[in-house]
């Protein structure tokens, strides 16, 4: 996302406004230079500049913006104007960090209604918003909108204003194009807003600029707009309490109406059965046509072709476009009475598009419903108000078309040839079918793929196991093996390692898997003349290889991994040890049942380092580490984190950026207080940020 301040043409160009158009040319004309031959310019008002910032196309687009009559005004009025000896004293501060102190002299300097103190204002309301971009501050976002307010609504103001624009910019001004500026100002304001409450995960931005900002008391406002606003919002409220995860979707809504599609009775919502078309039908019918009733649904379901594995979330699909659909005529309203691109009803729209885009995210997460999130995502791209928003779900849409891409491409119809005739594997988004058996990635539980050789060509042989089929097929093309190997370790592998992981580690089983022997403390295996050889996840564990047939297994001895155990890849989840070992160790960490070291190597590794118990390792944080520790859990920005969100960095850290298992307003709570950074768009990856390791290492010893 960006935004006119962040993105200031003057800001790419690194200038302020007194510069003039040769100035700009030439300046433009060293940053392609340089650029080209990698060398980036810095200048003197670089302050925080985003990564990449600088690039030709940016560079290109604040040339245009500023040769432009219309672009020209808007950089000029979002950007610092440096008037007097009083502005450079300010801006030096600002070169040198030190923020605090040119807010000071422009605060001091603002006081009254003079010709330079609004000039002196405008500058103070764009730093403040430039500091908004890094960091939410209450304050900042309370007194740059008090002073937009003023410099924009004062007649002072404007006249000062397009007289230095035209003093110090040799573009022809016509008196047309300040006041046509003048009145989009707002507006451009709105977005930048918007833009920041979004960054921030707060709602106070948008608000805070509405009340300010807001058309408050004027008739259009009270009659017309917010009727329509508050049923938007009851609308935006149902969507929010629809969820849906792996194991389907769910609608929390307890004001929905519930109604008998057979008899049309309308009662307490107890005595109600649900189909998965959304039909739902009382008691007492059900009684008397249940059997028939479901028939009719799977017959209707079936004419649609929804698939069995997509059926647990259809019913709630179609209760999210109904929602939908009813936004969408209240949005129809704002559009007949010439509201609908006011600035409080782009923040809806902005709103509306956001729960839309989160459902979005979530069938594309959870159910690998790729149709569906797309559509969603471009309903949600059409309702967005904001520029900077809509730009954000371009990139959404584009991640979505790259998954359903892959996903087409990775798709693999295998032809096995048998002895009378040929059978198909066909391995969909979802499931891999063979012979008229169907397994979902989600329910496999074991898999083995294997390969034997003989004189002139090996034969492979692939097997996946759930708790209900088998799928088995051997065949010789070596493109296939290469072909499967990465479907399976993509779809299926990380699903087995995950249920056995929990089954070790949160039911306190012992899996075996060929000779070999898992649980919570190790692994182990039977000796030769009775008795068992054991290896602890607090030993420095090797990752098992592959080879000749076989995955390897290794014990730590004297700093060297020696051969603990061999099993063939045939055996059944033979192939997914080195992931179920490194998965393992990361488990037994975060449970906190070993201490954190770096115990995971490569079966090469002679590193000989001695290894401390975990009482002595824990002896030493405390001394060393814990009062730094400490006190940064306690003044990180007067920060304080919930259970539930040091729960949640716990989870993230183990799972590292799949935050699939964690409810999206604590991620959100997590980014607003600094320890979790959102990268990228669609699927979103989250990082924990240093501080967030801080606490997370303090957190593990306080719960020793
Ligand atoms: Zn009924």
């Amino acid at each position: 996302m960006s935004n006119l301040l962040e993105n200031n043409a003057y800001r790419i160009l690194g200038l302020d406004t007194t510069a003039s158009q040769k100035e700009i040319l030439r300046r433009y004309k060293e940053i392609i230079n340089r650029l080209e031959i990698s060398d980036q310019p810095v200048y003197e008002l670089d302050i925080d500049l985003p990564k990449n910032f600088r690039n030709e196309v940016s560079v290109k687009n604040g040339l245009k913006e500023l040769q432009s009559a219309k672009g020209n005004i808007r950089e000029y009025f979002f950007w610092f104007q440096s008037s007097n000896g009083n502005d450079k004293k300010a801006l030096k501060f600002l070169i040198e960090n030190k923020p605090t102190k040119a807010i000071q002299i422009w605060k001091d300097l603002s006081g009254g209604n003079t010709v330079s103190s609004l000039l002196y204002k405008k500058n103070l309301a764009i730093l403040y918003c430039l500091i908004l971009l890094k960091d939410d501050n209450s304050k900042y976002l309370k007194d740059s909108l008090s002073i937009w307010k003023e410099i924009i609504d004062s007649e002072k103001f404007w006249d000062t204003f397009s007289k230095s624009y035209s003093t110090q910019n040799e573009q022809t001004i016509s008196e047309e194009n300040v006041s046509r500026f003048k009145e989009s100002v707002a507006e451009e304001l709105s977005d930048i807003y918007a833009d920041l409450g979004q960054r921030h995960k707060n709602n106070n931005y948008v608000r805070n600029f509405q009340e300010v900002f807001g058309t408050h008391g004027k008739k259009t406002e009270k009659d017309v707009m917010q009727p329509i606003y508050d049923e938007i919002s009851t609308k935006v409220e149902q969507l929010k309490k629809i969820k849906i995860t792996e194991e389907g979707g769910k609608d929390s809504n307890t004001t929905r109406i519930i109604k008998c599609e057979n008899c049309g009775f309308v009662g307490p919502d107890d005595g109600f059965w649900g189909y998965d078309d959304n039909s739902i039908i009382c008691d007492k019918c059900y009684q008397k046509i249940g059997e028939q009733w479901t028939e009719k649904v799977d017959k209707k379901l079936q004419k649609l072709g929804i698939d069995e594995d997509k059926r647990k979330w259809y019913a709630t699909i179609l209760k999210i476009d109904e929602i939908i659909r009813d936004i969408e005529k209240d949005l129809s309203k704002l559009r007949k009475t010439g509201l609908y691109d006011q600035p409080a009803s782009k923040v809806v729209r902005d709103r509306v598009a956001e729960v839309i885009r989160e459902r979005s995210v979530e069938l594309h997460n959870f159910g690998a419903l790729y149709d569906d999130a797309d559509r969603l995502i471009r309903v949600a791209a059409k309702i967005s108000g904001t520029e900077s928003y809509k730009s954000g779900l371009r990139a959404d849409k584009a991640k979505i078309q790259q998954t359903m891409e892959e996903d087409t491409k990775n798709l693999l119809t295998v032809e096995i040839s048998g002895f009378f005739s040929s059978k198909y594997v066909e391995f969909k988004p979802r499931f891999v079918e063979y012979d008229g058996l169907k397994i979902l990635y989600k329910d496999a539980t074991e898999i083995s793929l294997s390969g034997i050789r003989s004189n002139f060509s090996t034969t492979y042989t692939f097997v996946v196991v759930s708790n209900s089929s088998q799928i088995s097929f051997s065949f010789s093309n070596n493109d296939i093996w290469g072909k499967l190997s990465g479907l399976s370790e993509q779809r299926i592998i990380p699903v087995i390692i995950k249920k056995i992981c929990d089954q070790i580690f949160d039911d306190d089983e012992t899996i075996s898997i060929g000779g070999l022997q898992l649980s919570k403390k190790g692994y182990s295996r039977q000796k030769f003349l009775g008795g068992t050889d054991d290896v602890s996840w607090e030993d420095k564990i090797y990752i098992p290889r592959f080879s000749q047939g076989n995955v390897v297994v290794y014990k730590d001895r004297d700093g060297r991994g020696s051969q603990f155990e061999i099993i063939p890849m045939s055996t059944l989840n033979a192939v997914i040890l080195p992931g179920l070992l490194k998965e393992c160790v990361e488990r037994a960490y975060s449970k906190g049942i070993y201490t954190p070291k770096n115990n995971l190597s490569q079966a090469q590794s002679t590193s000989g380092t001695s290894q401390m118990n975990s009482e002595e390792y824990y002896e030493k944080i405390d001394r060393a580490e814990r009062p730094r520790l400490l006190r940064e859990f306690l003044d990180n920005g007067g920060k304080k984190l919930t259970e539930t969100e040091i729960n949640a960095l716990l989870l993230l850290r183990t799972n590292g950026s799949n935050y699939v298992h964690v409810d999206s307003q604590i991620l959100g709570q997590l980014v607003e207080k600094g320890y979790l950074k959102r990268e990228g768009g669609f699927t979103s990856t989250y990082v924990i940020q240093a501080k967030g390791y801080k606490i997370l290492n303090w957190v593990l010893y306080k719960y020793k």
